[in-house]
C-alpha cells in the first residue's frame, strides 16, 4: 500500500535534482559564454564545447533574455572548433580537401542545374564569386559543392570518406555542419558568411582561398 507513495517521491526528488543539475550547468554555460564574450578568451574550449552542444536551445533564450545576440552561440562553437580541429585540417593534403559552399551564395539568375547527390552544378557563368574560386580548384583537381541544406554534407561525406573539408555558410548551418562531421571525426574548417541572408549573401573568397591552400609549417 505504501509503495506508490514512495516511488513518486523518489520519482520527484530525482525530477527536482535533474531540474537543480540542468540549472547549474546552463548558469555556468551562460558565465563562461559571458566570459568569451567580454575577455574574448576561451578558458575550458573542450568542456564548453561539450556544454554548448547540450543545451544549446535553452542557451540560446538565455542568451537573448540577458541581451546578447542568439548567435553567438554558433560563433563560439564554430570557434571552438576551429582552433581545436585545425592542425588536422591543416596538415591534410590540399588534394584531399573539398569545399562546400551555402545555396544562398549564387546569384539570384544562377542557371546551373541542381541534383540531390552532388547540389549545385555550377558552370561557372561568373554570375557569382563561386565560379572563379571553382575555375581555381579544378585546375588543382579539388571538387567544390554548393548545398542546399546542411545536411547535405553528409551526403558528400559518403562519396568522400576520406576528405577534409572546407565549409562556408551562415552561423546555424555552419554550426550544424561542424557538429556533423566533428561526430565523423572529419577534419575541418568553418569561415562564416560576412553577409548573412536567404539570396545572394556573401563571403571573404580571399580568405577562403587562404583556408583552402593553406598548410601547416
Ligand atoms: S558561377 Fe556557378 S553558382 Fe554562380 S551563378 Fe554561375 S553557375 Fe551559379
Amino acid at each position: 500500500m505504501n509503495e506508490l507513495p514512495s516511488f513518486f517521491s523518489i520519482l520527484g526528488v530525482i525530477f527536482v535534482i535533474i531540474i537543480i543539475v540542468f540549472g547549474i550547468l546552463l548558469l555556468i554555460t551562460t558565465i563562461l559564454v559571458y566570459s568569451i564574450v567580454k575577455r574574448k578568451k576561451i578558458l575550458f574550449p573542450g568542456a564548453t564545447l561539450f556544454l554548448l552542444d547540450t543545451l544549446y536551445y535553452p542557451l540560446k533564450r538565455l542568451v537573448v533574455s540577458i541581451n546578447l545576440d542568439e548567435s553567438i552561440v554558433d560563433k563560439i562553437e564554430i570557434d571552438i572548433r576551429n582552433k581545436i580541429l585545425k592542425d588536422e585540417y591543416f596538415s591534410s593534403n590540399i588534394k584531399d580537401r573539398i569545399v562546400v559552399f551555402p545555396y544562398c551564395l549564387r546569384s539570384i539568375e544562377c542557371k546551373a542545374q541542381v541534383s540531390p547527390e552532388l547540389g549545385v552544378n555550377c558552370i561557372k557563368c561568373g554570375k557569382c564569386k563561386i565560379g572563379d574560386f571553382k575555375e581555381i580548384c579544378d585546375s588543382n583537381s579539388i571538387e567544390v559543392f554548393i548545398a542546399p541544406g546542411g545536411s547535405f554534407v553528409k551526403r558528400v561525406l559518403k562519396k568522400h570518406p576520406k576528405s577534409s573539408v572546407l565549409l562556408v555558410a551562415c552561423h546555424v548551418e555552419l554550426n550544424e555542419m561542424m557538429r556533423i562531421l566533428s561526430a565523423k571525426e572529419i577534419p575541418q574548417y568553418g569561415i562564416l558568411l560576412r553577409k548573412t541572408g536567404c539570396i545572394e549573401t556573401d563571403v571573404d573568397m580571399d580568405l577562403v582561398k587562404e583556408m583552402l591552400f593553406e598548410v601547416q609549417k
